[in-house]
């Protein structure tokens, strides 16, 4: 008996997911092991634990065990802001006038305005009961460092984020939340590191990058007694931690017996849309049910649709391990006309090695058609999305529009990350028709790629 769908799904306390669920345990093709950048070999759990917390480094290398319980006091924060609503796009839908159903899974409910939270408050968790004194980080757009920053004043940690100098001076209120929270916000590149002083050195009145940003991070981390690294995506741990989307989402829609046939996500590092399809993934690769899965990048930075699948540095600094993904090389920089985010130049070697099975599929988007869709989603369902989410938004538009033509009823699941109001000046853009897009040229990603490490 189908029960009558209500706009918005929330599951009740008692129905929300108390394990993350590891897919890895379910793939018949692991991911490829972390490599140390130095001897190549496969990183050992002990020389892990020295980049991350032991725990961490536990659940970074575990391919076996589907289901990890999710210790009670990240529970208890995770009730501040989840369950996260499955909404149906009712109003979508009839704006587009098309048969399809249409839900989204809303991660923008909280002051970080995105899931990287649901990461943020597992990794501090297990930096505290480490008995560590604190993190450092580095954040780009801001997200990422406002939720660990979160995460860390509940806690008790001490917080140091090396924020991208363009964004600290552009993005002042996002600085400000951070600060609010506790975190100690440096520009970068700062002068308090020798990698910071070095580059301006090198290049005087330079505005920074996120490769610059993880060094100055790592060698605060590393030099300073009781703290570790953090990072917010691509990793294999943080894709566990990001289930929690998925679990739920899957818990409403078997709640209502809603079965999606399309699952849709925009990929940066490939944390969200790993976390939201990973359940799914779990019954596809059980041969208990099928459906399709659509990654969403931007054209400007287009890992799996134009990358390679090799061992590649996670960050432009080489000090981290080799992963094995989709990449178009560490040097890679997006143009700097992009505005939309997901401009990480790799992707999760979980998602990575799903890809190359065909278990998943991938698409390219321009920034002003995602634009268009935000605009456009904004108008009729009231949230205003953030940039990267809306990759997602624009695809599901382009999937229900097919739907429309053949008539066809599908049922289509996509996930909202998170809310945009810190992405003004790229809104403002886009409203004063001053946004382009720039797609690289094959030359560019070529020259790119010939940097490659070389791993036998
Ligand atoms: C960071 C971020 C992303 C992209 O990161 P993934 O690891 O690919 O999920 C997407 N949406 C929002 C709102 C973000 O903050």
């Amino acid at each position: 008996m189908s029960k009558t769908i209500p706009y918005k799904i929330y599951l009740e306390e008692d129905e929300l997911p108390k394990q993350w669920y590891n897919v890895r345990a379910d793939m018949k093709n692991k991911p490829a092991p972390l490599l140390n950048p130095e001897t190549h070999q496969p990183m050992t759990l002990d020389e892990l634990s020295r980049v991350f917390c032991r725990e961490l480094a536990e659940q970074e290398l575990d391919d076996t065990t589907p289901y990890i319980d999710i210790p009670q006091e990240i529970l208890d924060f995770y009730k501040m802001y989840r369950p996260a609503p499955l909404v149906r796009a009712y109003c979508l839908e009839k704006a587009l006038g098309t048969p399809a159903k249409i839900y989204y899974k809303f991660e923008g409910n909280n002051t970080s305005g995105s899931h990287k939270l649901n990461s943020a408050i597992a990794q501090a968790y297990y930096a505290k009961k480490q008995g560590l004194k604190g993190v450092t980080t580095e954040t780009g757009a801001g997200q990422w460092g406002t939720a660990l920053s979160m995460a860390c004043a509940y806690l008790g940690l001490d917080c140091k984020v090396f924020m991208v100098k363009v964004s600290y001076e552009q993005k002042p209120f996002r600085r400000e939340v951070m600060r609010t929270y506790g975190a100690d916000v440096t520009p970068s590149p700062s002068t308090t590191t020798n990698i910071g002083k070095k580059i301006l050195e090198q290049f005087p009145g330079t505005t920074g990058s996120l490769g610059c940003a993880i060094s100055e991070a790592v060698e605060v981390a590393v030099g300073t007694e009781g703290y570790r690294y953090v990072l917010g995506s691509v990793l294999s741990q943080v894709l566990l931690h990001q289930t929690v989307i998925g679990l739920e989402a899957m818990a409403a829609c078997d709640k209502y017996d809603i079965k999606p046939d399309m699952i849709i996500g925009c990929a940066g590092g490939g944390s969200n849309l790993g976390g939201l399809i990973s359940p799914f993934m779990g019954r596809k690769l059980r041969g208990e049910a099928d459906y399709e899965f659509i990654a969403v990048e931007p054209a400007s930075c287009p890992s799996l649709t134009r990358g390679k699948y090799a061992y590649d540095f996670c960050d432009t600094g080489k000090v981290c391990p080799l992963q094995k993904m989709y990449t178009l090389g560490s040097g890679f920089i997006p143009s700097a006309n992009h505005a939309g985010g997901l401009r990480y130049h790799g992707m999760s070697g979980i998602l990575s090695q799903l890809y190359d099975d065909g278990l998943i599929t991938a698409r390219s988007v321009e920034q002003t058609a995602v634009f268009e869709a935000a605009e456009k989603f904004a108008r009729v369902e009231g949230i205003l999305p953030a940039p990267e989410s809306s990759h997602a938004i624009k695809v599901a538009i382009d999937e229900a529009l097919k739907c429309k033509e053949t008539g066809e009823e599908k049922t289509i699941l996509f996930g909202l990350t998170g809310t945009g109001y810190f992405d003004m000046v790229a809104y403002q853009k886009f409203n004063d028709h001053e946004m382009t897009d720039y797609i690289p040229t094959e030359e560019e990603i070529a020259a790119s790629l010939a940097k490659l490490p070389k791993v036998d």
